[in-house]
């Protein structure tokens, strides 16, 4: 191979990561780096909720591309990737077409709408800056309309949140704080609001420890949120949603309904019919596509399993820690050095609750609750940005009081 080119897609946790690593690694005389993003700036999935709820400003959750890169090393290309053709060691871009040599897919992941009728058309979802920032628009649009109708509608202060997993309940979390800051600032009765969650299975947090699932809801319902268990979403409409339970169809009025149920891995992964299970690439342990040896895959739109035959979950924490593995071998099929096998050092889990509680299962299966696993999650937080863009990053995005 002369001297070849790497293509990382996506500014993902994963492809972000893997850039910068890869960066360090190799000198501009080894290969040529291009990093593609259909954004120019990196965002913190993990603080999406904050963005949506409106307590926490999105431009503390992105960061330009630019201030982690180093451009004189990548070439960053602001486009979105339309189709990617392994056969042909083609990426499709809306403006262009690359030619690769080595290639990283990280694109993350989409939202499933899980066969629920009516909601790609009418319900939220968190998964980017954009959707962030219209569920707090509207948020704000709804309490100030509501006040401004003559004939004042519930609906409008009715939101449901669809499915009781981690990113609904941290959504939920940071609604509790906010919404009582949103009826001072609108002049509305709390006792007017409604919150509801509306879950399939019987408790929230599947992953979590029972007893920290009953801990987050007592949280939660103690500062307003409503949870229906062992119902199902079955219609959204613009002006409500329908939910069975019990074999009975009950309606809630609501101009706000946010999904936080279904992801799947980015659909161009099944489009470019790389082998996959359920829309992600089962890698081999070096991160590699079953079929493509010049082809690696990372965070949310891989998949690969511990030793028992257990998929890791989808997480920011293993897409950061896919990262040094699948730089080290793209290192390694440019210099023939050894390849290394992915092995993650999981830290455990934290979720929040708002910004001033959160459970957390970590290392032997500790669990945390309150203010120690507030704590615990803003230094996973801040470590990440440290790796991310060392001190100066930090310094301008760590979150650093516990309290707020
Ligand atoms: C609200 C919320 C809270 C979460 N909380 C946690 C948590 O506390 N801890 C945790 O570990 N995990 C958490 N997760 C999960 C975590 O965010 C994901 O697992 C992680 O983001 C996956 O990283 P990734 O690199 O695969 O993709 P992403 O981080 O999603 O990055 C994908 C990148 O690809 C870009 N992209 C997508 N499509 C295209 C295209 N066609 N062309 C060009 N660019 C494209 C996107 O703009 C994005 O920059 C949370 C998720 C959500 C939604």
């Amino acid at each position: 191979m002369g001297k070849p080119r790497i293509v990382v897609l996506g500014a993902g946790y994963g492809g972000i990561m893997t850039a910068v690593k890869l960066e360090k690694m190799l000198s501009e005389h080894d290969a040529t780096l291009t990093l593609v993003n259909k954004n120019d700036y990196h965002y913190q999935t993990t603080w999406l909720h904050e963005n949506a709820a409106g307590t926490l400003h999105h431009d503390r959750t992105r960061i330009p591309v630019k201030e982690v890169i180093n451009l004189q090393k990548t070439e960053f290309i602001l486009d979105t990737v339309v189709s990617i053709k392994p056969d042909e060691k083609k990426v499709k871009l809306a403006d262009s077409e690359l030619q690769y040599d080595i290639l990283v897919i990280g694109l993350g992941f989409e939202t499933a709408v899980c066969g629920v009728t009516g909601l790609e058309e009418h319900a939220f979802t968190i998964g980017s800056i954009n959707n962030a920032r219209l569920i707090k628009e509207h948020l704000q649009y709804n309490f100030a309309k509501y006040q401004h109708e003559e004939e004042q509608k519930p609906e409008r202060l009715n939101i449901v949140v669809g499915g009781g997993g981690f990113t609904g309940i941290e959504f939920l979390g940071e609604l509790a704080n906010r919404i009582p800051e949103l009826c001072e600032e609108y002049d509305i009765n709390k006792t007017m609001i409604r919150i509801v969650n509306i879950e399939k299975t019987p408790t929230i947090l599947p992953g979590f420890d029972q007893q920290l699932a009953e801990y987050a809801m007592s949280s939660l319902e103690s500062r307003g949120v409503e949870f229906i268990t062992e119902a199902t979403l079955k219609e959204c409409k613009s002006d409500r949603v329908v939910y069975e339970k019990d074999g009975k169809l009950v309606e809630i009025p609501t101009y706000t309904t946010v999904w936080a149920a279904g992801v799947r891995a980015n659909s161009l992964i099944e489009k470019a019919g790389l082998d996959h299970s359920q829309g992600k690439v089962k890698v081999r342990q070096d991160m590699r596509a079953p079929d493509y040896d010049d082809v690696f895959v990372i965070g949310d739109c891989a998949m690969i399993e511990d030793k028992n035959g257990k998929p890791y979950p989808p997480t920011a924490q293993i897409a950061v820690q896919e990262s040094e593995t699948v730089a080290r071998n793209v290192k390694a099929l440019i210099d023939g050095s050894e390849f290394q096998s992915f092995k993650p050092h999981l830290l455990g889990t934290v979720a929040s609750l708002g910004q001033t509680d959160a459970i957390g299962n970590v290392l032997n299966n500790r669990q945390l609750v309150g203010w120690k696993a507030v704590l615990l999650k803003k230094i996973i937080d801040n470590r990440y940005l440290f790796k991310l863009g060392g001190f100066n990053l930090l310094m301008r995005k760590g979150k650093f009081n516990i309290f707020h």
